[in-house]
């Protein structure tokens, strides 16, 4: 049978699965009530190929939104959180982007929450959020930040995925697929987190 993920359910899905960019945004919208245009863009476009249903989307942000009223939500966010599914518009169905696409496109300025933190943020704030979201230590965050340091910012979110599921057999080098597949897609990260748990 399918599962049908909830509004409720997007906080611990993306707390125990996502990537860093995504857990970035979550916080973010969670702790500020707010999110700028293309991190909006970047979420809800992660959440539809998550699977959460756009009745459930509208619930989720018109919640996480909570210093809003009901008519600036209908009239500001509504539209564009069904035009993201395919229901306004021209009714394309717009995929969730990759990480070339959020490496390359729209690079954030100092007040956004969108992008890629392996590119985006500074090696101060990527430490701590390292270690804030995943508990690393500052010895385990020492090959990531090197990576990234020479711009390999796919190989620093990969050894990210393997540290954080070694308790579930995966070992360095292992990648996504235990082959060595490196991070390119951030839904691809987050379905082979929540596979090696169900
Ligand atoms: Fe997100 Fe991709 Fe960057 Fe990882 S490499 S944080 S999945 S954009």
């Amino acid at each position: 049978g399918t599962t049908t993920i909830t509004a409720g359910m997007v906080d611990s899905l993306v707390k125990a699965h996502a990537p860093l960019c995504m857990r970035h945004l979550h916080t973010t919208l969670t702790e500020s009530g707010h999110l700028r245009h293309y991190a909006r863009l970047q979420y809800n476009l992660f959440l539809k190929e998550l699977g959460l249903p756009i009745e459930e989307a509208l619930l989720f942000w018109r919640r996480s939104f909570r210093n809003m009223t009901d008519d600036k939500f209908t009239k500001e966010h509504r539209y564009n959180i069904r035009h993201g599914y395919g229901l306004e518009g021209r009714r394309l169905n717009y995929p969730a982007k990759s990480c070339a696409r959020i490496l390359t496109q729209d690079p954030p300025g100092p007040q956004d929450s969108h992008g890629c933190p392996f590119r985006h943020f500074s090696p101060a704030n990527l430490s701590t959020a390292l270690s804030t979201h995943y508990g690393l230590s500052a010895g385990e965050q020492g090959e990531i930040l090197t990576a990234v340091k020479a711009g390999h910012y796919h190989v620093g979110c990969t050894r990210l995925f393997e540290l954080t599921h070694r308790n579930r057999g995966v070992k360095k080098g292992a990648g996504l697929d235990g082959q060595g597949e490196s991070v390119s897609h951030p839904n691809r990260y987050f379905e082979r987190s929540w596979r090696l748990e169900h």
